[in-house]
């Protein structure tokens, strides 16, 4: 109770035109329009992030925790559900939130357990409060504009006063979405962000230049080193996930000289790859998959087979190039074209030593 008065007093007595701007609170949680977390008092402080408006007359809230620690240091961001049914990156946020000391921090941690709460309430990728998978990507709009449509307000509020002035490294968390899954993947797009990535320890590591819009990217071309960090399946917390993630952060904390402790090295099975591949059931049916997810593969092996609604066999698919199953469908039902799995392989090509 202590800290959080510090920190709502600390607010209130900000002088005019500092960056943290307190509007008010909620159940005694202050409520900001912008963050600066130099204007954040030592401890763990919460607030609610006010992102906009909605349709129906009330702000968008999305929850923040900023660990401010006794030392100075660099400032992390860490970042979960900006995909509303990409859900175990807000756990793992929440065991930070809850377990990291900041008597033995050095500098920020912010976290921000749910970046999309339209696509939270409804469980799915998208922005809007819409099923449709037309809707738009949050993960597209970074930096957003505030004053323009209503997802590019609501990213340009969350890019510009809350993610990146607080932002000198930062990681964002992410799975597979419905219907499919996903081993623990990082995106990295420089060879310092690999060099986060492999901190992490994911089971792959993907080089990747990325699409524009999303954290990773408009951070990592802002000068801010980020990594995407993919956990699995979506709509549910997997603590086997969790933990490992928790671990992994932890040990980039360390590198980063946030934590004391020593750093532990990459694991020597990390599977980095630079290109990715679908394969692709070339009729409709019944998918069922003959690898796990993770299964290394030759060019040719069989993935997975489709049968017809009377059993049938329709084809056989194959792995199209050596490689690694990073991503399966879970869900059997397979249409003409659709991908059933996606192979990582390590491209020779220079041009790609970033991503292909
Ligand atoms: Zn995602």
């Amino acid at each position: 109770m202590r800290t959080l008065l510090m920190g709502i007093a600390l607010l209130l007595a900000a002088p005019a035109g500092a960056a943290t701007q307190g509007v008010g609170s909620l159940d005694g949680v202050p409520i900001i329009d912008a963050l600066d977390v130099g204007d954040v008092a030592t401890g763990v402080q919460r607030f609610w992030f006010r992102a906009g408006p909605t349709p129906i007359g009330q702000p968008w809230l999305v929850p923040v925790v900023v660990i401010r620690g006794a030392q100075p240091g660099p400032r992390l961001m860490l970042t979960a559900g900006i995909h509303g049914d990409e859900l175990n990156g807000i756990a793992v946020l929440h065991r930070l939130a809850t377990t990291i000391d900041p008597a033995t921090l050095a500098g920020t941690v912010t976290l921000v357990p749910g970046l999309n709460p339209p696509g939270l309430l409804q469980s799915t990728r998208q922005w809007a409060v819409d099923w449709s998978r037309s809707a738009p990507n949050l993960n597209r709009e970074m930096p957003g504009k505030i004053g323009g449509s209503a997802i590019a307000d609501f990213a340009g509020r969350l890019w510009n006063r809350l993610i990146r002035p607080n932002a000198d490294t930062a990681v964002d968390l992410h799975t597979q979405s419905r219907g499919t899954a996903y081993m623990m993947y990082a995106f990295a797009s420089t060879p310092r962000t690999r060099r986060m990535a492999e901190l992490v320890a994911p089971d792959i590591i993907k080089m990747d230049k990325g699409d524009k819009g999303t954290v990773e990217n408009t951070a990592t071309d802002d000068g801010v080193p980020a990594i995407t960090l993919e956990l699995g399946r979506p709509e549910q917390f997997d603590d086997v996930m969790i933990a490992r993630a928790e671990s992994g952060l932890r040990n980039l904390m360390r590198d980063l000289k946030m934590l004391p402790g020593a750093v532990t090295p990459p694991p020597a099975s990390l599977f980095v790859a630079n290109d990715i591949i679908a394969a692709r059931a070339s009729r409709a049916g019944w998918a069922r998959l003959l690898l796990p997810l993770g299964a290394l593969v030759k060019k040719g092996q069989p993935i997975a087979e489709v049968r017809d609604a009377f059993g049938t066999l329709l084809e056989t698919v194959a792995a199209p190039v050596d490689g690694r199953i990073n991503m399966i469908t879970t869900d059997p039902r397979a249409d003409q074209g659709g991908t059933i799995a996606r192979i990582l392989w390590w491209s020779a090509d220079p041009a790609c030593a970033n991503g292909c």
